[in-house]
Formats: C-alpha cells, sequence, structure tokens
C-alpha cells in the first residue's frame, strides 16, 4: 500500500508550532515582518505572493507587500531592497521571482542583506548550506526534508536519487541531503537533462525526487518498489475544467501509486511545504536579529 503523504496536514502542524514560537517573540517585544516585493504582472506571480502574505497574517507574522511596476527601471528594485534592508521591522525580504529583463537577478539576490534573506539564495548564505552551516535552508529543499521525516522515511544510508538541479530545488536539496546530519547522511545522485540512462538511476533510488517541470516524466517502469517520491513538479495541462487548465506533477501519480512506498500528490504535496517553510525562515530571522531563542519545529 502506498502512503499518501499529506503536504497539507503537515505544513498546518508545522504553523501551529510557529505560531508558538512567534508568541514567544511577541513576549519579548519582537514583531516579526516579512517583506514581499512583487515587480511582475505575472498571475502565477500575483498569486504567490498574495498566498504568502495569507500565510503570515494567519500565523501572526506582520506582511508588508510592495509592488512595483514592471517597466521600471532596475534601480527601483534595488533602492527598494535597500530600503528594507535598514528597516528595523522588517525581517525577512523575499523578491518574487522571476524579475524582468531590464532586472539582474543575481544582484538582486546580492543585494539582500543575507540575515534577511529568508529564501536563502543570497551567496552567503548558499555557501554556508554547503559547508554545512546553514542558516537559512531554501523553503522547498526544507519542506521536503519535513515530509521525509513526516512520514518515516529513513534518510541515513539511503540512495537518493534527484531528478533536476536547479539552484532552488536540486542543488540545495542534494547539499542537504548528503550533510553528515541526522537528516542528512544520504548517498546522493543528482540527474538533469544530459544524465543517460535515467530510468536505471531512479529504479535505484529509496528516495526519488522530480524536480523538473515535464508533467508526468516519471512513469511507472522508473519506479521501484516501496521507494519513497517525492514530486516537486507543477505544471498546467489542458483540461476540461472550469479553468481550462489542471495541475499535474512530474511524476505520473496514477501510475506510481501502487509501486511507490509513499508519494506527494500535486496539489497537496511540496507546494504547502515550501509556504510554511518561509514562514519558518521569517520566523528564524527575528529569532536572530534580535537575540531571542526560538524552539522552531
Ligand atoms: P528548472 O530550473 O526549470 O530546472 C529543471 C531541471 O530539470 C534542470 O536541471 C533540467 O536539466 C532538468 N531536466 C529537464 N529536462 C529533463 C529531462 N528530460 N530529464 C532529466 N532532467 C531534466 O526547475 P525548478 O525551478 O527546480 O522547478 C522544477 C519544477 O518544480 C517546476 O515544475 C516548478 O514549477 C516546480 N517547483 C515547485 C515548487 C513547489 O513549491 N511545489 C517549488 C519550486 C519549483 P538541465 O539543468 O540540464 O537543464
Amino acid at each position: 500500500m502506498t502512503e499518501v503523504i499529506d503536504g497539507e496536514a503537515v505544513a498546518a502542524d508545522i504553523r501551529e508550532s510557529l505560531t508558538e514560537c512567534i508568541s514567544t517573540l511577541k513576549d519579548e517585544g519582537v514583531e516579526p515582518g516579512l517583506a514581499t516585493v512583487l515587480m511582475s504582472d505575472d498571475p502565477a506571480s500575483e498569486t504567490y505572493v498574495s498566498m504568502k502574505q495569507r500565510d503570515c497574517e494567519e500565523v501572526g507574522i506582520d506582511g508588508i507587500h510592495i509592488e512595483i511596476d514592471p517597466e521600471a527601471p532596475a534601480e527601483e528594485l534595488y533602492d527598494t531592497i535597500d530600503e528594507l534592508n535598514a528597516d528595523s521591522s522588517i525581517n525577512g525580504i523575499l523578491v518574487q521571482m522571476p524579475v524582468p529583463d531590464q532586472v539582474d537577478e543575481r544582484r538582486v539576490l546580492r543585494r539582500i542583506d543575507p540575515v534577511k534573506d529568508v529564501d536563502g539564495f543570497h551567496p552567503e548564505n548558499v555557501g554556508r548550506l554547503v559547508a554545512g552551516n546553514d542558516r537559512y535552508r531554501p523553503c522547498t529543499p526544507h519542506g521536503i526534508q519535513k515530509l521525509l521525516e513526516a512520514c518515516g522515511t529513513e534518510t541515513e544510508g539511503a540512495d537518493a536519487v534527484i531528478v533536476g538541479r536547479s539552484n532552488i530545488v536540486g542543488k540545495p536539496l542534494a547539499n542537504l541531503l548528503f550533510q553528515k546530519a541526522d537528516d542528512g547522511n544520504a548517498t546522493v545522485t543528482v540527474c538533469h537533462s544530459r544524465t543517460e540512462n535515467l530510468g536505471e538511476k531512479t529504479r535505484s533510488a529509496d528516495i526519488l525526487v522530480a524536480a523538473v517541470g515535464i508533467p508526468e516524466i516519471i512513469d511507472a517502469e522508473m519506479v521501484s518498489d516501496g521507494t519513497t517520491v517525492i514530486d516537486v513538479g507543477v505544471n498546467r495541462v489542458d483540461a476540461e475544467t472550469e479553468k481550462g487548465y489542471e495541475l499535474v506533477g512530474d511524476v505520473d501519480y496514477d501510475a506510481v501509486e501502487g509501486i511507490a512506498g509513499a508519494i506527494t500528490p500535486v496539489p497537496g504535496g511540496v507546494g504547502p511545504m515550501t509556504r510554511a517553510m518561509l514562514l519558518y525562515n521569517t520566523v528564524k530571522a527575528a529569532g536572530l536579529q534580535h537575540d531571542v531563542d526560538v524552539d522552531l519545529p
């Protein structure tokens, strides 16, 4: 029997624990604050940012939201980041990606004060993570670690195969899973578009993570009995629904359910965890910036 890993439920537990951490911070006079910055009129980006703001409200984080005209010069975004860096009421800064062409994404990531970099993408934070001394774990990989823990999948000694080597998912997850740590100690293989014999690699996995962005690229033939399958992909495919599309993952869920030991659904698996771990990083940031110990979940 395949266990369906309920990301919504795990995320709800994390949010509940975070509300306790936030009470501790407030008792010490600290009001945690997260700024989201949107320089885009892409409806998906608008939705992501509004969900993040809603999450903040739910747990008691002050959310402020700044919108910048996508046609504005890049300096407007850089200046906004400088202002947020200097604002002591803001503990975390999130610039919603992608940014328009006139903006240098790497410059944006470098510009954010690393102590307020709750996405964990500043080069200093990336370096710390690789060195095994992380400050903020990027939200999606950290959420995946929490899901593995929640479904009782041991990482120690496991063969973890990650399909996808992006800076936001594949690379940081690989680094986290092979760290010498209780939630690491896996043997990690990272696959990508030039990997040969992908199925051979994926079939060898005890833990298989798909972060590709191709609908249902992982089929039944590519998964071995009992594997824990984490599907990061969120793909829109045409469907006869009200919206004209539906969301599917990178894994052929119907085919793989029954083979996998455990599997995350799409939606309702990794997505809610990514959002919960942003709140986690914001709470951690507030604690670090005000020297208050918080008992993070
Ligand atoms: P990305 O930057 O687009 O990278 C995709 C990766 O897949 C690349 O490393 C690419 O290889 C690899 N790839 C492409 N075709 C392949 C193939 N045929 N075989 C094996 N590997 C292949 O991806 P991303 O930003 O990590 O996102 C991946 C998916 O996850 C997307 O659907 C995205 O929407 C979703 N996502 C979801 C969440 C969430 O919270 N649920 C968060 C982040 C992303 P190369 O490096 O060789 O090009």
